[in-house]
């Protein structure tokens, strides 16, 4: 069983890597915190309302937040009995130092990407309301324009209301103050491996950086 947190700057790819790990690991549990934010968000539950103020600006939400939520959500039996990949969290070193507290870890993948693509990963990227797929308007657009290649429907693309210039800046702001901290703590346990993924791997290679 593996548990895995997927580290690095918005845009760096952990979305994709994740879907990557589930090629090769069905079973295993995906837990972003955005999108458990952004579901909240939609369905207006107090957790979303609380979260809406700070992902608007590109601010962490509030650490005791956070860590009550994961709490919560890796006490699951999906997460217990399958273990899990964690794509968004811990953002802190408070929230890695609750983390050791809830289970313990095999490694933390860091994604690193340059900042010129990941200014246009993210400013580039919109998705399909219906499906979830994801394109960008600079690398991946679909065959035909205005239809999602894996669902079909030409209902209109979507931009995440976070993914804009202003709000970016902070986003990589915030990530760069945090990251250090977080990188040295998990390089301290022996738990550290770096990845160039300014390209996708192979499912080999993904393989072979779990371990597997
Ligand atoms: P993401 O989809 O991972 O880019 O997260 C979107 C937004 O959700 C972030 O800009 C934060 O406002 C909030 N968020 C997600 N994960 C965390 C976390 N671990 N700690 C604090 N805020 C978070």
């Amino acid at each position: 069983m593996k548990r895995i947190i997927l580290f690095g700057p918005p845009g760096a790819g952990k979305g994709t890597f994740s879907s990557q790990i589930k090629e090769v690991l069905p079973n295993i549990a995906h837990i972003s915190t955005g999108d458990i934010f952004r579901e909240n968000l939609k369905n207006e539950t107090p957790l979303g309302l609380k979260a809406k103020g700070y992902m608007d600006k590109g601010e962490l939400v509030p650490d005791d937040v956070v860590n009550d939520m994961m709490r919560d959500r890796l006490n699951k039996e999906d997460a217990k009995n399958n273990g899990f990949i964690l794509d968004g969290f811990p953002r802190t070193l408070n929230q890695a130092k609750t983390l050791n507290k809830i289970t313990d870890i095999n490694f933390l993948l860091v994604l690193e990407v340059p900042e010129d693509i990941i200014i246009k990963r993210i400013l580039g990227r919109y998705s399909c309301p219906n499906c979830g797929e994801i394109y960008n308007k600079y690398f991946m657009k679909p065959k035909k324009e205005g239809v999602c290649d894996k669902c079909n429907s030409s209902i209109k693309f979507e931009q995440r209301s976070d993914d804009n210039e202003e709000t970016l800046k902070n986003r990589l702001n915030v990530y760069k103050e945090n990251a250090k901290p977080i990188i040295s703590h998990y390089k301290d346990k022996g738990k550290l491996k770096v990845i160039n993924y300014e390209n996708k791997l192979s499912l080999k290679e993904i393989k072979k950086i779990l371990e597997l």
